[in-house]
């Protein structure tokens, strides 16, 4: 007999766990259970739809579904469709790799008025997430404030303000994209409660916001003109010297001089939101749509001997995807250590019906497909009934 180990969450965390595991022994049994029908999580309902580069990754996870040994069990959610105590009960360890995608909140009056978005509900619509097929109405909103100074903010913002063809090769929805190509954007306000010395924007990625056909980013100068970081090249003072330069860049920018203007301000806590305004500690800014990018809070999930948690679900809503590996790895490690000194549990199979890796691969064919026919990576299917059919369509 084989050990049985349980990954809940098909995100980059369970799946570097899987790596981790298998790796060091190859003659595990891994079921990975995942509440959508598709593979992922993040990667393809967070990352930004116009960053196909970074959703490359899922190529070395799909290899890894194509292995005997493990298992994708689709549709199952832990905790409404099998209670976490039978899935501990049943396997010999378990690994949770559920992530953290509740919009945290302000805590500030307002919050829940309809023009106020948090982040993950707004990138879930445009990244075709099928419990979030309902998008903000953009037809007349004019400026938008982006509440956060983390890269979440930054594609909140990049992809409002991308132009058709800067969006053409990407997989954001089609209903997404025309919702916001009709809207008569002009103004995107991206704003931080401190200075910029405390943003925390990665280079690249704020530098792309120089480059947009059109949208032109500008900022204050009087709000560059901070410490600069203390000396010594470690790179989180690289990183935010770069940001600086950059920002000092954009501040040479004349704001109108393209169709939308992204104003990067500082220094600007939100205290309130009104329909048509943000009141901010430094006066009142007129906007029609709030989307605020401050972070995620997780679901809770049991903690008791032999299980372990991953990624997001274990550390918090900060890292990079590249940044779960070693993580999981040294998980994957102290799971196996637990493993060897235990016989294998002789369990039946408690899963219900699911989407298998066969079912996801029907789904992804569909979506190549119909991306190709647009020139695109994929067109994804965004709902429920739609997702299934074409999983269990032999
Ligand atoms: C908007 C956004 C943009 C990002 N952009 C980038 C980027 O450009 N580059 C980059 O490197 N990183 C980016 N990140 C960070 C990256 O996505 C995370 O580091 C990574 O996804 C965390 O992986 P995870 O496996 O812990 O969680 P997730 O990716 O969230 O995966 C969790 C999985 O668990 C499933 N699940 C949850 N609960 C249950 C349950 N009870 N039962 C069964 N299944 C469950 C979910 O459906 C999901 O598939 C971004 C994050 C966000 C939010």
């Amino acid at each position: 007999m084989t050990h049985r180990v349980a990954i809940v969450g098909a995100g980059p965390s369970g799946f570097y766990a899987v790596d981790g595991l298998l790796r060091a022994n190859p003659d595990l049994h891994v079921d990975i259970i995942e509440r959508l029908p598709t593979p992922f999580g993040l990667v393809r309902a967070g990352v930004a739809p116009d960053h196909q580069g970074t959703k490359a990754v899922v190529r070395q996870f799909d290899r890894l579904l194509a292995l005997p040994d493990v298992r994708f069990a689709g549709t199952i959610e832990v905790g409404r469709d099998l209670g976490w105590d039978e899935v501990c009960e049943a396997y010999d360890a378990v690994i949770v790799a559920t992530g953290r995608v509740i919009d945290r909140k302000l805590g500030i009056p307002g919050e829940d008025l309809p023009h106020v978005w948090g982040s993950w509900r707004f990138i879930a619509w445009l990244n075709g997430h099928p419990d979030f097929r309902v998008g903000p109405d953009l037809s007349q909103v004019r400026s938008i404030a982006v509440i956060g100074n983390g890269n979440v903010a930054l594609d909140v913002a990049r992809v409002l303000a991308k132009g058709a063809e800067e969006m053409a090769r990407s997989d954001i929805v089609p209903e997404a994209e025309a919702a916001i190509a009709a809207a008569p954007l002009a103004d995107i306000h991206i704003i931080g409660r401190r200075g910029p010395e405390h943003a925390s924007f990665t280079g690249n990625e704020l530098a792309e916001m120089g480059r947009l056909a059109r949208a032109v980013a500008v900022t204050d100068p009087a709000a560059l003109n901070v410490a600069p970081p203390a000396s010594g090249p470690t790179p989180e003072r690289l990183r935010k010297a770069k940001n600086l330069e950059i920002l000092k860049g954009f501040a040479a920018h004349q704001p109108g001089s393209k169709p939308i203007t992204i104003h990067f301000r500082f220094n600007a806590p939100p205290l309130a939101f009104r329909p048509g305004e943000v009141e901010l500690a430094v006066g009142i800014l007129p906007v029609d749509l709030v989307v605020t990018c401050i972070g995620y809070e997780g679901e809770p999930f049991p903690r008791q001997e032999g299980v372990y948690a991953v990624g997001w679900a274990r550390r918090g809503p900060t890292g990079t995807i590249p940044s779960n590996r070693a993580e999981s790895h040294a998980v994957a490690k102290e799971v196996l250590a637990w493993l060897v000194a235990r016989d294998p549990k002789s369990r039946p199979d408690i899963l219900p019906a699911a989407i298998d890796a066969a079912g996801w691969h029907r789904i992804d064919r569909h979506e190549v497909a119909a991306g190709a026919a647009l020139g695109r990576p994929r067109v994804k299917l965004t709902d429920w009934p739609a997702l299934l059919a074409v999983a269990q369509d032999d």
